[in-house]
Protein backbone atom coordinates (compact mmCIF):
# COMPACT_ATOMS: atom_id res chain seq x y z
CA UNK A 1 0.00 0.00 0.00
CA UNK A 2 1.64 3.10 -1.10
CA UNK A 3 2.17 5.66 1.79
CA UNK A 4 0.57 8.99 0.62
CA UNK A 5 3.56 11.14 1.66
CA UNK A 6 6.08 9.14 -0.20
CA UNK A 7 6.69 9.48 -3.96
CA UNK A 8 5.08 7.26 -6.26
CA UNK A 9 7.36 4.95 -7.50
CA UNK A 10 7.08 4.50 -10.86
CA UNK A 11 7.71 1.72 -13.54
CA UNK A 12 8.28 3.03 -17.14
CA UNK A 13 9.47 0.61 -19.92
CA UNK A 14 10.64 1.67 -23.05
CA UNK A 15 11.61 4.60 -20.84
CA UNK A 16 14.31 5.56 -23.01
CA UNK A 17 12.58 5.75 -26.20
CA UNK A 18 10.70 8.67 -27.73
CA UNK A 19 7.70 9.09 -25.85
CA UNK A 20 9.10 7.34 -22.73
CA UNK A 21 11.89 10.00 -22.10
CA UNK A 22 9.31 13.05 -22.26
CA UNK A 23 7.46 10.92 -19.66
CA UNK A 24 9.95 9.84 -17.71
CA UNK A 25 10.66 14.27 -17.87
CA UNK A 26 7.56 14.31 -16.77
CA UNK A 27 7.15 12.24 -13.94
CA UNK A 28 10.53 13.56 -12.31
CA UNK A 29 8.99 17.11 -12.48
CA UNK A 30 5.88 15.41 -10.27
CA UNK A 31 7.79 14.51 -7.93
CA UNK A 32 7.99 10.87 -8.38
CA UNK A 33 10.30 8.01 -8.29
CA UNK A 34 11.31 6.66 -11.62
CA UNK A 35 12.69 3.23 -12.55
CA UNK A 36 13.33 3.68 -16.61
CA UNK A 37 13.35 0.02 -18.09
CA UNK A 38 14.55 -0.24 -21.22
CA UNK A 39 16.68 -2.82 -23.74
CA UNK A 40 17.80 -0.01 -26.10
CA UNK A 41 16.40 -1.85 -29.27
CA UNK A 42 15.11 1.06 -30.43
CA UNK A 43 15.33 3.70 -27.83
CA UNK A 44 18.98 5.71 -27.33
CA UNK A 45 21.05 7.26 -23.96
CA UNK A 46 21.27 10.20 -25.09
CA UNK A 47 17.63 10.44 -24.72
CA UNK A 48 17.87 9.86 -21.39
CA UNK A 49 21.38 11.38 -20.94
CA UNK A 50 20.56 14.97 -19.41
CA UNK A 51 18.04 12.79 -16.56
CA UNK A 52 21.18 10.51 -15.51
CA UNK A 53 22.20 12.01 -12.47
CA UNK A 54 18.66 13.26 -11.04
CA UNK A 55 18.87 11.43 -7.30
CA UNK A 56 15.17 9.59 -8.37
CA UNK A 57 16.06 8.50 -11.47
CA UNK A 58 17.12 4.71 -11.92
CA UNK A 59 18.08 3.14 -15.60
CA UNK A 60 17.82 0.03 -16.12
CA UNK A 61 19.03 -2.32 -19.33
CA UNK A 62 15.99 -4.88 -19.73
CA UNK A 63 14.27 -6.86 -22.07
CA UNK A 64 10.61 -6.86 -21.00
CA UNK A 65 10.08 -10.34 -22.65
CA UNK A 66 11.71 -11.55 -19.16
CA UNK A 67 10.21 -11.24 -16.04
CA UNK A 68 12.42 -8.34 -14.18
CA UNK A 69 11.73 -9.81 -10.39
CA UNK A 70 14.06 -13.00 -11.17
CA UNK A 71 16.11 -11.64 -14.24
CA UNK A 72 19.14 -9.91 -13.29
CA UNK A 73 19.11 -6.60 -14.63
CA UNK A 74 21.96 -4.17 -15.75
CA UNK A 75 21.22 -0.91 -13.44
CA UNK A 76 23.06 1.79 -15.60
CA UNK A 77 22.99 4.65 -13.16
CA UNK A 78 24.46 2.43 -10.37
CA UNK A 79 26.51 0.57 -12.80
CA UNK A 80 24.99 -2.54 -10.97
CA UNK A 81 23.88 -5.63 -11.96
CA UNK A 82 20.24 -5.86 -9.91
CA UNK A 83 17.18 -7.44 -10.11
CA UNK A 84 13.69 -5.13 -9.17
CA UNK A 85 14.09 -4.46 -5.62
CA UNK A 86 11.50 -2.23 -3.96
CA UNK A 87 8.07 -1.91 -4.12
CA UNK A 88 6.28 -0.46 -7.32
CA UNK A 89 2.95 2.03 -7.38
CA UNK A 90 2.69 2.61 -10.83
CA UNK A 91 3.26 1.10 -14.29
CA UNK A 92 3.17 2.58 -17.81
CA UNK A 93 4.28 -0.02 -20.11
CA UNK A 94 5.72 2.01 -23.51
CA UNK A 95 8.27 -0.99 -24.18
CA UNK A 96 7.29 -1.70 -27.76
CA UNK A 97 8.89 -0.16 -31.47
CA UNK A 98 6.30 1.84 -32.46
CA UNK A 99 7.42 2.76 -36.09
CA UNK A 100 6.56 0.74 -38.86
CA UNK A 101 10.17 0.12 -40.18
CA UNK A 102 11.25 -0.78 -36.36
CA UNK A 103 8.39 -2.73 -35.52
CA UNK A 104 8.63 -4.75 -38.82
CA UNK A 105 12.59 -5.78 -38.99
CA UNK A 106 12.29 -8.75 -36.06
CA UNK A 107 8.28 -9.10 -36.14
CA UNK A 108 8.48 -11.98 -34.41
CA UNK A 109 10.09 -10.04 -31.18
CA UNK A 110 8.08 -7.42 -31.99
CA UNK A 111 4.89 -9.40 -30.89
CA UNK A 112 6.62 -11.11 -28.16
CA UNK A 113 7.32 -7.89 -26.37
CA UNK A 114 3.64 -6.95 -27.00
CA UNK A 115 2.70 -10.14 -25.53
CA UNK A 116 5.02 -11.08 -22.95
CA UNK A 117 5.92 -7.79 -22.06
CA UNK A 118 1.97 -7.00 -21.04
CA UNK A 119 1.91 -10.82 -19.09
CA UNK A 120 5.01 -9.36 -17.27
CA UNK A 121 4.18 -6.14 -16.09
CA UNK A 122 0.53 -6.93 -15.19
CA UNK A 123 2.02 -10.25 -13.17
CA UNK A 124 3.84 -7.55 -11.14
CA UNK A 125 1.21 -5.41 -11.10
CA UNK A 126 -0.80 -7.38 -9.67
CA UNK A 127 1.75 -9.06 -7.03
CA UNK A 128 2.35 -5.12 -6.09
CA UNK A 129 -0.81 -3.87 -6.41
CA UNK A 130 0.47 -0.99 -8.75
CA UNK A 131 -1.63 0.83 -11.12
CA UNK A 132 -0.66 -0.10 -15.20
CA UNK A 133 -0.79 1.78 -18.07
CA UNK A 134 -1.02 0.39 -21.51
CA UNK A 135 0.43 2.41 -24.53
CA UNK A 136 -1.99 1.07 -27.33
CA UNK A 137 -2.27 2.33 -30.40
CA UNK A 138 -4.28 3.87 -32.88
CA UNK A 139 -3.17 0.91 -34.76
CA UNK A 140 -5.66 -1.32 -33.17
CA UNK A 141 -8.20 0.35 -36.08
CA UNK A 142 -6.26 -0.80 -38.73
CA UNK A 143 -7.13 0.82 -41.91
CA UNK A 144 -10.08 2.21 -40.20
CA UNK A 145 -13.85 2.27 -42.35
CA UNK A 146 -15.27 4.28 -39.56
CA UNK A 147 -14.47 8.04 -39.21
CA UNK A 148 -13.19 9.99 -37.22
CA UNK A 149 -12.26 6.89 -34.93
CA UNK A 150 -14.16 6.02 -31.06
CA UNK A 151 -13.38 3.98 -28.59
CA UNK A 152 -16.51 2.26 -29.28
CA UNK A 153 -15.37 0.88 -33.26
CA UNK A 154 -13.56 -2.95 -33.21
CA UNK A 155 -11.33 -2.18 -36.15
CA UNK A 156 -10.58 -3.72 -39.74
CA UNK A 157 -7.10 -5.23 -39.35
CA UNK A 158 -5.49 -7.64 -41.47
CA UNK A 159 -4.42 -10.32 -39.22
CA UNK A 160 -1.60 -12.04 -41.63
CA UNK A 161 -0.14 -8.71 -43.19
CA UNK A 162 2.95 -7.10 -42.56
CA UNK A 163 1.55 -4.89 -39.76
CA UNK A 164 -0.17 -7.65 -38.19
CA UNK A 165 2.99 -8.29 -35.22
CA UNK A 166 2.02 -4.65 -33.88
CA UNK A 167 -1.68 -4.35 -34.80
CA UNK A 168 -2.29 -7.88 -33.48
CA UNK A 169 0.11 -7.56 -30.15
CA UNK A 170 -1.17 -4.75 -29.49
CA UNK A 171 -4.60 -6.11 -29.93
CA UNK A 172 -3.73 -8.91 -27.71
CA UNK A 173 -2.30 -6.56 -24.78
CA UNK A 174 -5.54 -4.50 -24.38
CA UNK A 175 -6.67 -7.96 -23.99
CA UNK A 176 -5.19 -9.48 -21.27
CA UNK A 177 -5.24 -5.49 -19.72
CA UNK A 178 -9.04 -5.90 -19.36
CA UNK A 179 -8.46 -9.91 -18.38
CA UNK A 180 -6.33 -8.73 -15.80
CA UNK A 181 -9.07 -6.28 -14.58
CA UNK A 182 -11.88 -8.67 -14.90
CA UNK A 183 -9.61 -11.54 -13.34
CA UNK A 184 -7.52 -10.35 -11.02
CA UNK A 185 -9.04 -6.79 -10.11
CA UNK A 186 -5.59 -5.11 -11.38
CA UNK A 187 -6.05 -1.30 -11.81
CA UNK A 188 -5.65 -1.03 -15.47
CA UNK A 189 -5.95 2.25 -18.02
CA UNK A 190 -5.38 1.42 -21.62
CA UNK A 191 -4.72 4.86 -23.69
CA UNK A 192 -4.63 4.22 -27.55
CA UNK A 193 -2.17 6.54 -28.88
CA UNK A 194 -2.35 8.50 -32.28
CA UNK A 195 0.37 10.01 -34.06
CA UNK A 196 2.84 11.51 -32.21
CA UNK A 197 5.85 13.77 -32.89
CA UNK A 198 8.40 15.77 -31.52
CA UNK A 199 11.84 16.17 -30.19
CA UNK A 200 14.06 13.19 -29.91
CA UNK A 201 11.87 11.08 -32.44
CA UNK A 202 14.58 9.24 -34.09
CA UNK A 203 15.54 10.48 -37.31
CA UNK A 204 16.11 7.14 -38.93
CA UNK A 205 12.78 5.46 -37.86
CA UNK A 206 11.20 5.83 -41.37
CA UNK A 207 8.11 7.58 -39.54
CA UNK A 208 6.78 10.08 -42.14
CA UNK A 209 7.69 13.26 -39.45
CA UNK A 210 11.18 12.43 -38.92
CA UNK A 211 11.70 11.44 -42.69
CA UNK A 212 10.25 14.26 -44.21
CA UNK A 213 12.29 16.72 -41.60
CA UNK A 214 15.36 14.98 -41.91
CA UNK A 215 14.54 14.84 -46.21
CA UNK A 216 13.86 18.72 -46.08
CA UNK A 217 17.20 19.77 -43.66
CA UNK A 218 19.31 17.71 -46.29
CA UNK A 219 18.01 19.39 -49.09
CA UNK A 220 16.91 15.82 -50.53
CA UNK A 221 13.44 14.92 -52.00
CA UNK A 222 10.83 14.00 -49.62
CA UNK A 223 9.47 10.76 -49.86
CA UNK A 224 6.04 10.33 -50.42
CA UNK A 225 4.28 6.98 -50.12
CA UNK A 226 1.40 6.22 -52.51
CA UNK A 227 -0.21 9.39 -53.75
CA UNK A 228 -0.33 11.25 -50.35
CA UNK A 229 -3.61 11.54 -50.06
CA UNK A 230 -3.61 9.14 -46.90
CA UNK A 231 -4.70 11.28 -43.55
CA UNK A 232 -2.88 11.09 -40.34
CA UNK A 233 -3.30 13.36 -37.35
CA UNK A 234 -0.87 14.68 -35.49
CA UNK A 235 -0.04 14.89 -31.73
CA UNK A 236 3.27 16.58 -30.02
CA UNK A 237 4.84 15.20 -27.74
CA UNK A 238 4.02 17.49 -24.72
CA UNK A 239 0.53 17.24 -24.82
CA UNK A 240 0.76 13.08 -25.57
CA UNK A 241 2.62 12.46 -22.17
CA UNK A 242 0.38 14.83 -19.90
CA UNK A 243 -2.87 12.98 -21.09
CA UNK A 244 -1.17 9.83 -20.71
CA UNK A 245 -0.35 10.80 -17.16
CA UNK A 246 -3.85 12.62 -16.61
CA UNK A 247 -5.15 9.14 -17.50
CA UNK A 248 -3.07 7.18 -15.11
CA UNK A 249 -3.71 9.43 -12.07
CA UNK A 250 -7.97 10.00 -12.91
CA UNK A 251 -9.81 8.09 -10.07
CA UNK A 252 -13.40 8.44 -12.17
CA UNK A 253 -13.59 6.53 -15.33
CA UNK A 254 -11.83 3.31 -15.48
CA UNK A 255 -9.78 1.60 -17.87
CA UNK A 256 -10.58 2.84 -21.23
CA UNK A 257 -10.18 2.17 -23.83
CA UNK A 258 -9.14 6.23 -24.68
CA UNK A 259 -7.79 7.84 -27.67
CA UNK A 260 -5.17 10.30 -27.14
CA UNK A 261 -4.41 12.51 -29.82
CA UNK A 262 -4.63 15.57 -31.67
CA UNK A 263 -8.08 15.67 -33.93
CA UNK A 264 -6.65 18.23 -36.56
CA UNK A 265 -6.43 15.70 -39.53
CA UNK A 266 -3.61 16.05 -42.85
CA UNK A 267 -2.84 14.21 -45.92
CA UNK A 268 0.54 13.29 -46.42
CA UNK A 269 1.15 16.04 -49.01
CA UNK A 270 -0.07 18.83 -46.39
CA UNK A 271 2.21 17.91 -44.24
CA UNK A 272 5.69 17.57 -46.77
CA UNK A 273 4.33 21.34 -48.10
CA UNK A 274 4.37 22.32 -44.24
CA UNK A 275 7.69 20.98 -43.80
CA UNK A 276 9.18 22.20 -46.52
CA UNK A 277 7.79 25.68 -46.24
CA UNK A 278 8.85 25.92 -42.38
CA UNK A 279 12.34 24.32 -42.78
CA UNK A 280 12.74 26.85 -45.98
CA UNK A 281 14.06 23.96 -47.82
CA UNK A 282 14.83 23.54 -51.73
CA UNK A 283 13.68 19.85 -51.80
CA UNK A 284 10.62 18.49 -53.90
CA UNK A 285 8.10 15.66 -53.51
CA UNK A 286 9.00 12.44 -54.80
CA UNK A 287 6.14 9.70 -55.05
CA UNK A 288 7.32 5.77 -53.77
CA UNK A 289 5.30 3.14 -53.89
CA UNK A 290 2.87 2.53 -50.65
CA UNK A 291 3.47 0.36 -48.01
CA UNK A 292 0.77 -2.61 -47.46
CA UNK A 293 -2.02 -2.32 -45.47
CA UNK A 294 -0.99 1.57 -44.80
CA UNK A 295 -3.82 2.81 -43.70
CA UNK A 296 -6.20 5.44 -45.78
CA UNK A 297 -7.24 7.76 -42.98
CA UNK A 298 -7.31 8.56 -39.09
CA UNK A 299 -8.03 10.75 -36.96
CA UNK A 300 -9.04 9.86 -33.13
CA UNK A 301 -12.75 11.00 -31.88
CA UNK A 302 -11.11 12.34 -28.02
CA UNK A 303 -14.27 13.10 -26.59
CA UNK A 304 -13.50 10.61 -24.10
CA UNK A 305 -10.78 11.70 -22.74
CA UNK A 306 -11.87 15.19 -22.51
CA UNK A 307 -14.58 14.11 -20.06
CA UNK A 308 -12.52 11.26 -18.29
CA UNK A 309 -10.18 13.39 -17.09
CA UNK A 310 -9.86 16.95 -18.78
CA UNK A 311 -7.73 16.67 -21.68
CA UNK A 312 -7.43 18.25 -25.31
CA UNK A 313 -4.17 18.77 -27.36
CA UNK A 314 -3.13 22.55 -26.84
CA UNK A 315 -0.12 22.33 -29.56
CA UNK A 316 -0.85 22.58 -32.79
CA UNK A 317 1.21 21.36 -35.87
CA UNK A 318 2.91 24.31 -36.84
CA UNK A 319 4.38 25.03 -33.67
CA UNK A 320 4.86 21.51 -32.61
CA UNK A 321 6.66 20.99 -36.03
CA UNK A 322 8.90 23.95 -35.38
CA UNK A 323 10.43 22.61 -32.08
CA UNK A 324 10.89 19.30 -34.08
CA UNK A 325 12.86 20.80 -36.41
CA UNK A 326 14.83 22.83 -34.12
CA UNK A 327 15.95 19.77 -32.40
CA UNK A 328 16.37 17.33 -35.48
CA UNK A 329 18.69 20.16 -37.03
CA UNK A 330 20.33 20.19 -33.82
CA UNK A 331 21.12 16.47 -33.59
CA UNK A 332 22.07 16.18 -37.52
CA UNK A 333 24.76 18.92 -36.91
CA UNK A 334 26.07 17.40 -34.02
CA UNK A 335 29.76 16.26 -34.98
CA UNK A 336 28.81 12.45 -33.88
CA UNK A 337 25.85 12.46 -36.37
CA UNK A 338 27.63 14.25 -39.08
CA UNK A 339 30.39 11.42 -39.10
P1 LIG B 1 10.31 4.23 -29.41
O1 LIG B 1 10.73 3.15 -30.35
O2 LIG B 1 11.04 5.50 -29.42
O3 LIG B 1 10.26 3.70 -27.92
C1 LIG B 1 10.06 2.37 -27.57
C2 LIG B 1 11.07 2.03 -26.50
O4 LIG B 1 10.86 0.67 -26.08
C3 LIG B 1 12.51 2.10 -26.99
O5 LIG B 1 13.30 2.82 -26.07
C4 LIG B 1 12.96 0.65 -27.08
O6 LIG B 1 14.35 0.49 -26.90
C5 LIG B 1 12.12 0.01 -25.99
N1 LIG B 1 11.89 -1.42 -26.18
C6 LIG B 1 11.47 -2.06 -27.29
N2 LIG B 1 11.36 -3.37 -27.07
C7 LIG B 1 11.72 -3.57 -25.78
C8 LIG B 1 11.82 -4.72 -24.94
N3 LIG B 1 11.52 -5.95 -25.40
N4 LIG B 1 12.22 -4.55 -23.66
C9 LIG B 1 12.52 -3.31 -23.18
N5 LIG B 1 12.45 -2.20 -23.93
C10 LIG B 1 12.05 -2.33 -25.20
O7 LIG B 1 8.75 4.47 -29.72
P2 LIG B 1 7.75 5.55 -29.12
O8 LIG B 1 7.22 6.34 -30.25
O9 LIG B 1 8.35 6.24 -27.97
O10 LIG B 1 6.56 4.61 -28.62
C11 LIG B 1 6.40 4.28 -27.25
C12 LIG B 1 5.13 3.47 -27.08
O11 LIG B 1 4.00 4.21 -27.52
C13 LIG B 1 5.13 2.16 -27.85
O12 LIG B 1 4.54 1.16 -27.06
C14 LIG B 1 4.26 2.45 -29.05
O13 LIG B 1 3.61 1.30 -29.53
C15 LIG B 1 3.27 3.46 -28.47
N6 LIG B 1 2.72 4.32 -29.53
C16 LIG B 1 3.49 5.33 -30.06
C17 LIG B 1 2.96 6.09 -31.08
C18 LIG B 1 3.74 7.23 -31.68
O14 LIG B 1 3.24 7.87 -32.60
N7 LIG B 1 4.91 7.57 -31.22
C19 LIG B 1 1.67 5.83 -31.58
C20 LIG B 1 0.96 4.78 -31.03
C21 LIG B 1 1.47 4.04 -29.99
N1 LIG C 1 4.88 8.01 -45.25
C1 LIG C 1 5.30 8.69 -46.39
N2 LIG C 1 6.63 8.92 -46.52
C2 LIG C 1 7.56 8.53 -45.61
C3 LIG C 1 7.12 7.85 -44.46
C4 LIG C 1 5.76 7.61 -44.32
O1 LIG C 1 4.50 9.06 -47.24
O2 LIG C 1 8.75 8.80 -45.83
C5 LIG C 1 3.43 7.79 -45.08
C6 LIG C 1 3.03 6.36 -44.72
O3 LIG C 1 2.86 5.59 -45.89
C7 LIG C 1 1.74 6.61 -43.98
C8 LIG C 1 1.95 7.95 -43.28
O4 LIG C 1 3.02 8.59 -43.99
O5 LIG C 1 0.67 6.73 -44.87
C9 LIG C 1 2.34 7.83 -41.81
O6 LIG C 1 3.42 6.93 -41.72
P1 LIG C 1 4.20 6.63 -40.36
O7 LIG C 1 5.16 5.56 -40.65
O8 LIG C 1 4.70 7.91 -39.79
O9 LIG C 1 3.08 6.15 -39.33
P2 LIG C 1 1.85 5.13 -39.43
O10 LIG C 1 1.73 4.57 -40.81
O11 LIG C 1 2.18 4.10 -38.43
O12 LIG C 1 0.69 5.98 -39.10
Amino acid sequence: MHDDNAPLRTLVTGGAGFLGSHLCELLLSEGCDVLCVDDFSTGARRNVAHLLGHPRLTLVTHDVTHDITRHVTHDVTRDLATPLGAHVDRIYNLACPASPVHYQRDPVQTTRTCVLGALNMLALAQREGARILQASTSEIYGDPQVHPQRESYWGNVNPVGVRSCYDEGKRCAESLFFDYHRQHGVQVRVARIFNTYGPRMHPQDGRVVSNFIVQALRAEPLTVYGDGLQTRSFCFVDDMVAGLHRFMEAEAGGAGPVNIGNPQEFTVRDLARLVIELTGSSSKLVFAPLPSDDPTQRRPDVRLAEQMFGWEPRVGLVEGLQKTIAHLDALLSAPASRE
